[in-house]
C-alpha cells in the first residue's frame, strides 16, 4: 500500500545517509565516454560497501536490461519510478490512466531484480491524496510497496550537467557536503541519468552528467568525517 505523505528520513540517526539516484539506468556516450554511468557508480559503491537505491523508468530498463541486472546482482535496491517518468500530479487532472505507470515497471523490475519489497518514489516528487487512493484501488499487485520515498538532502546536481564544465563535479560535491554537513542526516537524492529530456533547456545534456565523479569525491570524505552510508531497506518504515 501507498502512503498519502511522502516518507522523508524519519527514523534515521545522526550521521547516517541514504543515497538515492533517479531517472537511469544510463550508459556513457560512445565516444570520450562522458554522461551516465549507472554500471560504474553500482560498482564503485558496491566496492565501497554501500547499498545504494536506484529509482530507474522502466522505458530505461527496456533499453538496458543487463545493467539493470548487474545493478541489483551487485546488491543495490531498484526503486520503481514509473514506466515514462510523468508528473503524476499532471498527468492524473489531464486524465490519463495511471495504472500502467505502476504496473509496467514493475514487471521489469521482478524481471531484473532480486526486490522483495519495492520502494517507490514518484517523478518530480509529485504524489497527493486522490492519487494515493486510486492507486491503492485500483493497481493490483503481489509486491509489499513503501513510499513513496522522498528527500531531505538535494542540491540539485542536474543543474550542475546545464553545460561542459570539467570543475561541475567538483562544484556539485561541495554543494552536497555543505548540505549534508547541515542536515546530518538523511535521504539524497541525485541523478545517474536525465529522464525528461523536455522539461530541460535544449542546453542540457545528458552527456554533461559527472554524478560518478561527484559520488567519488563525497563518499570518501564523508566516510572520513564518520558518516554511515545504509541501505533503504535498513531504514523501519512507519
Ligand atoms: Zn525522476
Amino acid at each position: 500500500m501507498f502512503s498519502k505523505t511522502t516518507i522523508v528520513e524519519n527514523n534515521l540517526s545522526d550521521k547516517e545517509l541514504c543515497l538515492t539516484f533517479d531517472d537511469g539506468p544510463g550508459i556513457p556516450s560512445l565516444i570520450g565516454n562522458f554522461g551516465p554511468k549507472t554500471l560504474e557508480l553500482a560498482q564503485y559503491l558496491h566496492d565501497q560497501e554501500i547499498v545504494a537505491t536506484f529509482f530507474m523508468v522502466g522505458k530505461f530498463i527496456i533499453k538496458y536490461p543487463e545493467i539493470t541486472k548487474k545493478v541489483s546482482d551487485l546488491g543495490h535496491i531498484i526503486g520503481h519510478h514509473t514506466t515514462t517518468h510523468p508528473d503524476l500530479v499532471k498527468y492524473w487532472n489531464a486524465g490519463h490512466d495511471l495504472i500502467p505507470e505502476f504496473t509496467k515497471a514493475e514487471d521489469l523490475i521482478k524481471e531484473y531484480s532480486h526486490n522483495r519489497s519495492i520502494y517507490f518514489r514518484p517523478p518530480h516528487g509529485q504524489w497527493n491524496e486522490s492519487i494515493c487512493n486510486h492507486v491503492n484501488d485500483q493497481f493490483k499487485t503481489n509486491y509489499n510497496y513503501l513510499g513513496p520515498i522522498g528527500w531531505n538532502i538535494d542540491a540539485g546536481d542536474w543543474m550542475y550537467w546545464s553545460r561542459i564544465d570539467f570543475n561541475s563535479a567538483a562544484k556539485c560535491a561541495e554543494a552536497y557536503l555543505k548540505l549534508i554537513y547541515t542536515k546530518r542526516k538523511g535521504i539524497i537524492l541525485m541523478h545517474d541519468s536525465t529522464a525528461n529530456k523536455k522539461y530541460l533547456p535544449s542546453k542540457f545534456r545528458k552527456i554533461n552528467n559527472r554524478t560518478l565523479d561527484t559520488i567519488k569525491l563525497i563518499v570518501p570524505r564523508l566516510k572520513n568525517d564518520g558518516f554511515k552510508f545504509i541501505g533503504l531497506d535498513k531504514i523501519e518504515f512507519i
